[in-house]
């Protein structure tokens, strides 16, 4: 997703510490202290401009969610969703999703969200496709023992290089939709890159990944 520089972008998100948590490196291993509640709590990496996760924090009151971004005006037009949405069980963090295991603890998060994530056709940037097994190492780390990814993209290079790289690490599919959008798949909650492809014509891929003990 790319964006111009937004103008008041920091002081927008400064303004804003009940929804974006502005010191992460604070926040490892007290999520559910900043949340208030002992409820689980979901992520999504590349978060955008926060369609999905302020959607889903409607739908799921009893759900917690972090949307999570590397660009700070894209973090920025996330806080406008939510502040539009106003429920308390969401928050935004502007940092890189390679870095995760600093903000936090080792089985902290219960599930993971990717959604239109980069595609980096280009094999020598392998290495930064959010499906790589260096993320992989990473999110397994912040997931209970079977915690899931959730992933959707409209691409199909994307969509084929994950499943191999979700089976080369030895994760369980748990379910697979080759056209989410032609699916019974009930509550699907759209993101913006989502309405976009999908208005053009373009299917919607979806796969539920589970990591295992022995990977
Ligand atoms: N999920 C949204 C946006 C998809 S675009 C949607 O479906 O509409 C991909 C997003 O991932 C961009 O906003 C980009 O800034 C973010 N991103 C890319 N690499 C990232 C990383 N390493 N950590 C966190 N966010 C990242």
């Amino acid at each position: 997703m790319r964006v111009r520089n937004r103008k008041g972008a920091t002081e927008l998100l400064e303004a804003n510490p009940q929804y974006v948590v502005l010191n992460p490196l604070e926040a490892k291993g007290k999520w559910r202290d900043l949340f208030g509640n002992d409820h689980p709590v979901h992520v999504e990496v590349g978060s955008g401009k926060g369609a999905f996760v302020s959607g889903m924090a409607k739908q799921n009151p009893d759900i917690n969610y972090i949307g999570i971004d590397i660009q700070k005006s894209v973090l920025s037009y996330a806080l406008d969703k939510v502040l539009e949405v106003g429920v308390p069980n969401i928050k935004l963090l502007w940092v890189d999703g390679s870095d995760l295991t600093d903000y936090f603890e080792d089985g902290e998060i219960d599930r993971l969200y990717l959604n239109f994530s980069d595609p980096w056709p280009k094999k020598r940037h392998e290495k930064r496709r959010l499906t790589y097994k260096s993320f992989l190492d990473t999110f397994k780390r912040i997931l209970p023992e079977n915690g899931e990814i959730h992933f959707k993209t409209d691409n199909r290079g994307l969509f084929e290089y994950s499943l191999v790289s979700f089976s080369q690490y030895g994760m369980k599919l748990n379910g697979v939709w080759l056209d989410l959008h032609a699916s019974d798949f009930e509550g699907n909650v759209m993101t913006e890159y989502e309405q976009k492809f999908s208005s053009k014509g373009q299917v919607i891929y979806r796969v539920e990944a589970e990591f295992q003990k022995i990977a």
